[in-house]
Order: C-alpha cells, then sequence, then structure tokens
C-alpha cells in the first residue's frame, strides 16, 4: 500500500461536523473565516535518522528544517505563517544542550518570519521526533490550491530541484558532497517570499516535498487533468547529475522521485507569464496541464516518452 492509499483508508469514514473549505488532501487544511480570509493548518514530523542525522546535520540545522519545512506548505497555499505548537520526543541519550540548540534554530526562523510559539508537548521514546504544528492565514486572492489547474496551463518549479535528495543519497553512501549540495540537504529554506509574487498569479500550486513526479500528479489528480513534464527542462544543478552518475541512479532522478527540495511547483496561464517575469524570474517551465486522457506524461531528455515516475514514498520500506 502507498502512502497516500494509507492515508484515504484511515480516513475515509471520518464524519465532518464542522465546516471546511478543504480538508485532507492539500499542503494545508483550509478553514473559512469570512469572505476573504482562510485559516491554514499544517503538521509536520521529523524523525531521527529518516528525516535528520544528527552525525551530518547541527542540532540548530535541524531545527531550521523542522520549521521551513511546515512554513513551506503554508507558502504552497499562498498563505503566511502565524502561530506554530512544537512536540518532542527526547530518548534517554538526548542531551539538554542539543535541544536547546534544536530550539534555537527554531526561534531564529520564528523570528525570521514573524511566528509566534504557542505551544506543544515534551516526551520521550527510543528515537528523536520534533513535530511542528503550523497556523497560518491566506486572503482570498493567494489562496492556491492542488486543485485549480487549467488545461494548457505552463507548469513551473522555483529555484533548482533535486539537490537535497542527491545529498541524502551521497551522504548515506560517504561519498564527499559540494558546498551546494550540503546546503540543499541540511539546510533547506522555505519559498515564503516567492510564494508572496507568485501566489496572486498562479492557478495551483504545491511544494516540491517528494519530488516533480508526485506533486505534478497531486496536482493533475485534484484539478482533474492530464500532464506532460519534459524531462531535459528540469531545473538540475550539474552537482546532482555528478552524484547521479556516480551513484549509477537515473539521470534526473532525485529531481523526480527524491524530494524535499521544498521549492515551489505551479500552474499558471499563459497569458500572466510575461507579468510573473515581471516581477520574479526564478523560475522555469517545465511542462503543460493536458486533457485528462493523455494521463501523465515525461519526454524523456532522449526523447522518449515514459510515464512519469512516482514520488518518493515515505511508506516503500514496508510492505
Ligand atoms: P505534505 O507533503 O504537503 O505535507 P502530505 O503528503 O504529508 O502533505 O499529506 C497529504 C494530505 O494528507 C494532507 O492533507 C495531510 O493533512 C493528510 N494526511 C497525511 N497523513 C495523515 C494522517 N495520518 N491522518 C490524516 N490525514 C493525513
Ligand atoms: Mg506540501
Amino acid at each position: 500500500m502507498t502512502e497516500f492509499e494509507l492515508i484515504e483508508t484511515l480516513t475515509k469514514k471520518f464524519p465532518t461536523f464542522h465546516q471546511i473549505f478543504k480538508g485532507i488532501g492539500d499542503d494545508t487544511a483550509v478553514i473559512k473565516i469570512d469572505e476573504n480570509n482562510f485559516q491554514l493548518l499544517t503538521v509536520d514530523t521529523l524523525v531521527e535518522n529518516d528525516h535528520f542525522n544528527c552525525t551530518w546535520s547541527t542540532p540548530q540545522q535541524i531545527g531550521k528544517k523542522s520549521i521551513e519545512v511546515n512554513i513551506s506548505d503554508i507558502a504552497a497555499m499562498g498563505g503566511l505563517p502565524t502561530y506554530a505548537l512544537i512536540s518532542i520526543v527526547l530518548t534517554p541519550k538526548t542531551k539538554t544542550k542539543w535541544i536547546q540548540e534544536v530550539y534555537k534554530g527554531i526561534q531564529e526562523v520564528c523570528q525570521k518570519y514573524k511566528v509566534t510559539l504557542i505551544g506543544g508537548d515534551t516526551t520521550h521514546g527510543e528515537i528523536a521526533m520534533i513535530s511542528i504544528t503550523m497556523l497560518g492565514i491566506a486572503n482570498k486572492k493567494n489562496l492556491s490550491l492542488r486543485s485549480q489547474a487549467k488545461k494548457n496551463d505552463l507548469i513551473c518549479v522555483t529555484g533548482q530541484v533535486g539537490g537535497s535528495s542527491a545529498g541524502y543519497q551521497a551522504l548515506k553512501r560517504n561519498i564527499k558532497i559540494t558546498n551546494y549540495i550540503f546546503k540543499k540537504h541540511l539546510e533547506p529554506i522555505s519559498r515564503l517570499e516567492a510564494s508572496k509574487i507568485i501566489s496572486p498569479l498562479v492557478n495551483a500550486m504545491i511544494d516540491v516535498s517528494d519530488g516533480i513526479g508526485s506533486e505534478t500528479k497531486h496536482i493533475a489528480t485534484q484539478s482533474k487533468l492530464g500532464a506532460i513534464i519534459y524531462e531535459d527542462k528540469l531545473p538540475v544543478h550539474k552537482d546532482v547529475l555528478e552524484i547521479e552518475k556516480k551513484i549509477n541512479l537515473k539521470p534526473y532522478y532525485c529531481a523526480l522521485s527524491g524530494g524535499e527540495d521544498f521549492e515551489l511547483l505551479f500552474t499558471i496561464n499563459y497569458d500572466k507569464i510575461n507579468e510573473l517575469k515581471n516581477n520574479f524570474n526564478d523560475f522555469t517551465i517545465i511542462g503543460k496541464m493536458l486533457d485528462k486522457k493523455k494521463n501523465l506524461t515525461l519526454i524523456r531528455s532522449d526523447g522518449f516518452k515514459d510515464k512519469l515516475p512516482k514520488g518518493w514514498d515515505h511508506l516503500q520500506t514496508k510492505k
């Protein structure tokens, strides 16, 4: 069973008792406050030796990452973060100094984005975990759902993709990494500033947490459309391609199926591209939304047509 099949199975029988604008299925839940304002809510958990590794990262890096991943989901909705609750699981080996440093990292990010800490939970277990619940707000003009892509929209992505996953693959194998890869994997930064400019112009948006393949599929499925992605258009740094070659991964694997880039993937009407370019140019057009019948297609860099690969599945090691 895939991660998303499991979520569907677990949640489908839950009744809805209160009004919701969007429940399960987007980067955050969305609740209407009034005609023009929406409350956003999301939670993300980082688990030791899976999402962070204490020998690769400093505690401050871990703290920063644990909150940037939440801000990224708020950014993907076209919102602004407001409040946070932090839940931590500490092990008998966890040093007070370590968790203090993690919190220093979290605090720095709260300061940067003006997020107010309002609570959390502290408990113990076998491995360390940091789970952050984040609230945000979005106004109607900026709210960007996964379900609003339109046929013939251009598919775009901010920045570069594949770097974080390449870092993970390399560190796991003790392969030396460049400064670019190091930063991408250990110090990811959400695209909140980009979102402020992009969100009023886009139709649909999602953050790249599980790879371009998975995120395109989410937008296509929720918008009831097909999509085509051109591999050779993917903005992938040469250091990523080098790591892929060294460890015998298909070129562009990290961008398509890796994830944790926390860039924004969005769809936009062709007529709005110039307006966007006038305000923001750190993005690349990588494909197009199509009729549902066309499914999800990848044009490989050698010209061959393929099915768009799946993204990173957090349950992939289990049956
Ligand atoms: P993202 O990668 O943007 O953080 P996810 O892929 O983790 O989003 O989750 C997709 C959707 O499924 C979200 O709406 C999320 O709230 C929901 N979801 C994930 N896990 C669970 C769970 N265990 N129970 C209920 N809803 C869940
Ligand atoms: Mg997301």
